[in-house]
């Protein structure tokens, strides 16, 4: 019953014209078809929201964005806030992406604050956990993983409006994808906590994410497992035809 999710994440990619070029190739690959039965996103920089929104416009291929701040507006020069993401027509915004909590030390709370204020605009909060390399060989995937969620989930979270993603820091960007027993068995703790946290029909239903060098060939095995709802794709969402592979994996 839970719809996968298949997300792209540019991250910090692209210039105006190649970017439009790849939402324009993916909106055509959505009219040719054959389309997958599951829900497309693609999270482009701020200022390539809009643009890249135009070029989806005609295919039912998501937008959505990086970060938000917490506030609905004000004095926060460099910020973007969630009701503007909201008016440029996303539907989602990753939150606490390591790379954030990494790059700009985004805490757990500040990840809450930042989820809640996306879902007060009406937006999906896709929420980022992941252990580093050194904590999972110290042994504490779980407790890190596990502690991440209790500490970032907003408020008010219920399945149509948050999303998880289980995003081990080792796997990002290194072509070390996790394999299929270690992203399950993470993806079923979070499924147990989120029962603590939410009740059981609310954790049944939420989705979560695996992300961490899936590619357009280890994704069928990763989106088959029990508990992995989806993926949050970064490389391999910079080339049109792996990330539709990707979306039609499987
Ligand atoms: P890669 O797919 O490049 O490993 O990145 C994953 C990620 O961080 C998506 O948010």
């Amino acid at each position: 019953n839970r719809r996968i999710l298949i997300a792209g994440n540019w991250k910090m990619n692209g210039l105006l014209a190649d970017s439009v070029a790849l939402g324009r190739d993916l909106a055509a690959r959505w009219a040719a078809g054959p389309r997958p039965d599951r829900d497309l996103l693609i999270c482009p920089p701020f200022p390539l929201i809009a643009p890249v929104a135009a070029a989806l416009a005609k295919s039912e291929i998501e937008i959505g964005a990086q970060d938000c701040h917490p506030a609905p507006s004000g004095a926060h020069t460099g910020d973007v806030a969630a009701p503007l993401l909201a008016d440029l027509g996303c539907g989602a915004v990753i939150l606490g992406h390591s790379e954030r909590r990494a790059d700009h030390g985004e805490s757990d709370a500040l990840v809450k604050a930042k989820a809640e204020a996306a879902l007060s605009a009406g937006l999906t909060a896709i929420v980022c956990v992941g252990e580093t390399l050194a904590e999972r060989e110290a042994g504490h995937t779980l407790d890190v993983t596990l502690g991440q969620l209790r500490g970032s989930l907003p408020d008010g979270a219920n399945p149509a409006t948050v999303v998880i993603a289980y995003e081990p820091v080792w796997a990002i960007g290194t072509g070390r994808v996790a394999t299929p027993a270690q992203a399950q068995e993470v993806h079923a703790a979070l499924r147990a906590e989120l029962i603590e946290l939410l009740g059981e029909s609310a954790a049944a239903a939420t989705r979560i994410l695996y992300g961490g060098s899936m590619k357009p060939d280890n994704a069928a095995d990763l989106l088959a497992l029990p508990d992995v709802d989806g993926g949050l794709i970064g490389g391999a969402s910079l080339k049109a035809a792996d990330f539709w592979a990707i979306a039609c994996a499987g």
